[in-house]
């Protein structure tokens, strides 16, 4: 089964943001053919690399982390020349990319995660008897995986997504972010290093490179291709979504995309601390440039005086911040445009903003300030401007403020900064955040996602198209498998984790009460 459209071998290569150089390591496009050839080594490899034990598909993982390691600064600065990004942030986000590998490790020696459920035969149940019935999780099947620029190593070819697909039990074909292509190269070989050190089966994991859309969206298009991870802009996002659901046989996409954040600053904690908000909210909003995902691009607080002293406080504040060298030229064309077209929504005004600069791919800092009449009439506010800034909306009222919330799309994360007097005040404006975001802040900042089990990194649409799931964290594993039943199976053509003996020792739920006790 392959995709015929044509893609003719092109070269391309990385960009210097800093220098606006072009690097002289040449790369070329992927053709239809490779693109062909990965998918269907990548099917050829599904059965084997599924098979493999818990224990060695852990190990594998465990691998491709100590692979990675092993290319030592190479990595480091290889992948700063192509995103300008500080060569202590990706040492930290390596970090953060081995971490997430070594945690499902973890997740698939422990093994619960397959939810096994086990409801064993009632023979002699009237009207009828109960059959026996046994499910759990399986892999989908071959993934497709799109990596973002803003993360090239933790949100990339070894990122949450490829980790994630691999640990649940399928093989992996990777779509690198032309921005960053030599660094994709090098964690990719460190992937198949991995791949030939612990026996996995070839074609279990392959990248492919292209700055075309076409690339992508054959990987998509393709019939082997089973579901879609993909980390990135919204129009990126979406055009992929459109793409599969277009196919003979639609597949899942699980897209995180971009959003705004808002971070709602109540009337208490505004009065105890200010000064502090002010501060925690530029930090937060000039971080990385602003180049997040879970960057605050919105702040709603009631309007008063104390909040007249915050916003204040907050510009002046962000006015020092130095401009920072933005990932690409066109995210930082993308973020001037972004913040022009918002400044000249009337009734918005720029009231701080950061030095000027002379380096052409740096980004400013904007902080900008509208009512809450102006926001609700204008739903373009609330589209993500990519970079460091950020809109504070006054609203009149309690219920002004409310409406505000409520008015909202689909988001990531929300924030409430609140005394405990204002959060009884406020009880219904967590209800209506909620259903809008996949994480609940309490007093902190959105910037900074914590890889663990209970993490959320996901929300409604628009900032992913499908909030059932998160792409961060443990629980990103269940994006790509399915459940199955088998009923009536003997012992001997049961898979282990759901055999009476529970040779795996995982925890179960049998006949209603979890359990890790052999089923008698
Ligand atoms: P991007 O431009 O959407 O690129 C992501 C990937 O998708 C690239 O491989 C890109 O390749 C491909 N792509 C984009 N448009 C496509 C199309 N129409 N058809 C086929 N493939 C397409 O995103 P980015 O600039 O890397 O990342 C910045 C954005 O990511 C921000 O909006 C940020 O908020 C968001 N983000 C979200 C999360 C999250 O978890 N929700 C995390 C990090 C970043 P080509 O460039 O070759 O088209």
């Amino acid at each position: 089964m392959t995709v015929t459209q044509n893609i003719k071998p092109k070269t391309f290569f990385g960009i210097n943001p800093r220098t606006g150089q072009t690097l002289t390591q040449e790369f070329t496009e992927s053709t239809t053919e490779e693109i062909n050839n990965a998918v269907e080594q990548a099917e050829a490899a599904f059965d084997a690399y599924r098979a493999k034990t818990p224990q060695e598909r852990a190990a594998f993982l465990e691998k491709i982390g100590e692979e990675i390691m092993g290319i030592g600064e190479t990595l480091i600065k290889t992948c700063a020349e192509e995103t300008g990004l500080p060569e202590a942030r990706l040492t930290g986000e390596r970090g953060r990319t081995v971490n997430q590998l070594k945690l499902f490790a973890e997740l698939l020696r422990e093994g619960s995660w397959v939810q096994a459920i086990i409801e064993t035969a009632q023979p002699d149940r009237q009207p009828l008897p109960r059959p026996d019935t046994r499910s759990m999780q399986i892999p989908l099947g071959p993934i497709g995986v799109f990596g973002a620029s803003n993360f090239p190593l933790a949100f990339s070819v070894a990122g949450g997504d490829t980790a994630s697909a691999l640990a649940a039990g399928c093989p992996v074909v990777a779509k690198a972010h032309p921005a960053h292509p030599a660094t994709s190269q090098l964690v990719a070989e460190a992937i198949l290093r991995a791949v030939a050190a612990t026996n996995m089966p070839t074609g279990v994991f392959s990248v492919i490179q292209g700055p075309s859309v076409e690339v992508g969206i054959t990987l998509v298009q393709h019939p082997l291709i089973k579901a879609i991870g993909f980390t990135g802009s919204f129009r990126g996002g979406k055009a992929i979504y459109d793409a599969a659901v277009r196919r003979p046989e639609p597949i899942p996409v699980y897209a995180e995309m971009g959003s705004t954040n808002p971070v709602f600053v109540l009337p208490g904690a505004l009065q105890e601390r200010k000064e502090a908000l002010a501060q925690g909210l530029v930090n937060s909003i000039t971080m990385g440039v602003g180049q997040f995902c879970t960057n605050p691009g919105l702040v709603i607080s009631l309007a008063s005086d104390d909040t007249n002293t915050f916003v204040t406080k907050a510009g002046e504040i962000l006015t020092a911040v130095q401009p920072g060298t933005m990932l690409t030229p066109t995210i930082k064309n993308a973020y001037d445009q972004g913040v022009q077209k918002l400044s000249s929504v009337s009734n918005v005004q720029v009231i701080a903003r950061g030095p000027a600069t002379e380096d052409s791919c740096a980004g400013s800092a904007h902080l900008l300030k509208t009512d809450a009449a102006t926001f609700v009439a204008n739903p373009e506010l609330a589209e993500e401007v990519f970079g460091p800034s950020s809109v504070v909306i006054t609203a009149d009222t309690k219920e002004q403020l409310l409406e505000i919330a409520r008015n909202l799309h689909g988001h990531l994360t929300a924030t409430i900064h609140g005394t405990p007097n204002d959060l009884e005040e406020y009880r219904e404006l967590i209800s209506v955040l909620e259903r809008k975001v996949g994480r609940l802040l309490l007093n902190g900042y959105p910037t900074g996602v914590e890889v663990g089990h209970a993490m959320v990194h996901g929300g409604p649409y628009p900032a992913t198209t499908d909030a059932r799931s998160t792409s961060v964290g443990t629980a990103a594993i269940n994006r790509y498998v399915r459940p199955v039943c088998y009923q009536d199976f003997p012992e001997n053509l049961l898979p282990a984790a759901l055999q009476n003996a529970n040779p795996l020792n995982i925890w179960r739920k049998v006949n209603g009460a979890f359990s890790q006790k052999p089923v008698s």
